[in-house]
């Protein structure tokens, strides 16, 4: 929608050390300014590895590029005994705008559950930074449920501590979309992106529903991005593999 400003958001996931990130973040940064990339009309983000955060912080800062990053999670703690994780008031320091929560690779082969990715989007939102809640279904899902079933119920889960006014992101990653090569269909992904929004609606009411950007990932590249674009539910990408090639990564921002 048009009140809605797209958000090309992309996920290195464990890619890219703080050397490569900087190399790449430059790259980015003069492919749009060649474009004369409006930034306002079309958000563009990175998620790369916590290593890589304070190098790119460093960089936009210095050529005051409007390229927006976040991080890949974050703990659902503010701080004390929790080897390893990181929280949202270091991602808050360093200047991030987002933060992946529940993405299907942490629900899955890290067995996060929906009160532990609720507990993550929590602990984003009270320390100022703006989760990014991925929701999908497996292809096992899919046989017992309607698509649109477990994305729905894991948004609920989500959202159970949030209240109208909150800012936050969704995105639909049906899992068997994801780095498949073979992505949903702009159908598909608007079937279920409007019972999203309705799942938004009753948590925290039609105005945060209307402002709320849901976002679809699964093999978007610059050769399909159009077709979700177009739908009325879809407000951007989330862009796995394709986010790891600058020119590809650029041509997707660019889709208009
Ligand atoms: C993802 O993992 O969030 C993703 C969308 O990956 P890909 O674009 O590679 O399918």
């Amino acid at each position: 929608s048009d009140a809605r400003t797209p958000l090309i958001a992309g996920n290195w996931k464990m890619n890219f050390d703080h050397l490569q990130a900087i190399a790449f973040v430059q790259k980015l940064a003069w492919s749009l300014r060649d474009a004369r990339h409006d930034f306002d009309d079309v958000e563009v983000a990175v998620f790369p590895p916590f290593t890589d955060l304070r190098s790119v912080q460093t960089l936009v800062q210095a050529d005051k590029l409007e390229l927006k990053y976040g991080g890949q999670d974050v703990s659902t703690h503010v701080s004390g005994a929790f080897t390893g994780e990181i929280s949202a008031t270091f991602l808050k320091k360093l200047d991030a705008e987002y933060v992946i929560v529940g993405h299907s690779e942490r629900r899955y082969r890290h067995v996060e559950s929906d009160e532990t990715i609720a507990a993550k989007a929590k602990a984003a939102r009270d320390g100022g930074i703006v989760p990014l809640i991925c929701v999908g279904e497996t292809a096992k899902d899919l046989e017992r449920h309607e698509p649109s079933a477990v994305p729905a119920n894991q948004l609920r889960g989500a959202l159970i501590d949030f209240k109208p006014g909150d800012e936050f992101v969704v995105a639909y990653e049906p899992v068997w979309a994801i780095g498949a090569g073979s992505p949903a269909t702009p159908e598909q992904a608007q079937n279920v992106a409007s019972v999203l929004r309705e799942v938004v609606r009753q948590a925290v009411g039609d105005e945060t529903a209307a402002k709320t950007r849901i976002l679809y990932g699964g093999s978007v590249k610059s050769d399909n991005i159009v077709g979700f674009m177009k739908c009325p539910d879809v407000d951007g990408v989330l862009v796995g593999g394709a986010s790891l090639d600058v020119d590809e990564f650029s041509a997707i921002a660019r889709y208009k």
